[in-house]
């Protein structure tokens, strides 16, 4: 699934490419994704010019004059620059087209979203009650403190509601856990100011580091016809239950924690 890194990763390989130019046409060859893409989306758009390339969470937004076009990968989708002629895959349900060259959505799973937002995006129903940006000020030690206080639920699931914070799925919650050498299961509320403070460091570095691992193979991940689009990287806990802590070598711990699988070191994370 595509995350947080993934999202900003595609916004810096085609905002060079897209920024100021006009949209000429939109391709839909099918509309059913997790929302229906509007039958009139190419009417909307066409003629319009982008102004700003903008990530909220994991929504990618083509800010025009008029309005914005709202761009979620869903569970499988990716965004590749190519050239309008190129003969699409069975899965390339939607292209945005800047004369010669288009953004191409292939989506298997078809849980993506490609909408038209007149005028302020941040109202649309999609946006409007995310929480804050985890690489964004916002996101302060204070904050998390303030949020968590009286919270029961494990710290975990609360880093991963995107009504508190967004764009922290599974893995990047694992890890930022790891990193703070704070259990998954430790309860929001407990956590001290300090905890807090690590916690929000743990997660800016977490990112960040999977966001400079995309970097390297950027030029791959926009221009490639390949199967994922999805770098890999090298995690800390996240999907190593039973192998040996990179830090400590003691054997990783896997736990059920609501629907999802968490992954943890019993010595570095108290
Ligand atoms: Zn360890």
């Amino acid at each position: 699934m595509p995350e947080l890194p993934e999202v900003e990763i595609t916004r810096r390989g085609i905002e060079p490419v897209v920024l100021g130019r006009t949209i000429t046409g939109v391709t839909v060859r099918n509309p059913n994704l997790r929302q229906r893409v509007p039958r009139d989306i190419a009417r909307l758009v066409v003629g319009q010019r982008v102004k700003r390339v903008l990530r909220r969470g994991k929504y990618m937004l083509l800010e025009c004059d008029a309005g914005s076009l709202i761009v979620h990968l869903g569970m499988s989708g990716s965004l590749r620059l190519i050239e309008t002629r190129s003969q699409p895959h069975k899965h390339d349900h939607l292209d945005i087209v800047f004369g010669d060259s288009a953004l191409r959505l292939r989506d298997p799973r078809r849980f993506g979203v490609v909408l038209w937002s007149r005028g302020d995006p941040s109202r649309h129903p999609l946006l409007s009650r995310l929480g804050v940006e985890p690489l964004g000020e916002q996101f302060s030690a204070e904050f998390l403190y303030r949020v968590t206080r009286g919270r029961n639920v494990g710290i975990k699931q609360l880093l991963m509601n995107a009504g508190v914070v967004v764009g922290i799925g599974n893995i990047y919650a694992n890890e930022s856990l790891f990193r703070a050498g704070i259990r998954p299961r430790a309860r929001a509320g407990r956590l001290s100011r300090a905890h807090c403070a690590r916690l929000v460091s743990a997660v800016r570095e977490t990112l960040l580091a999977a966001i400079d691992a995309g970097g390297s193979s950027l030029r791959d991940f926009v221009h490639s016809d390949g199967a994922s689009g999805y770098f890999q990287q090298s995690y800390y806990v996240y999907d190593r239950a039973g192998l040996a802590c990179r830090v400590c070598g003691s054997a990783i711990r896997i736990a059920r924690l609501g629907s999802r699988s968490s992954f943890f070191c019993t010595a570095c994370q108290k």
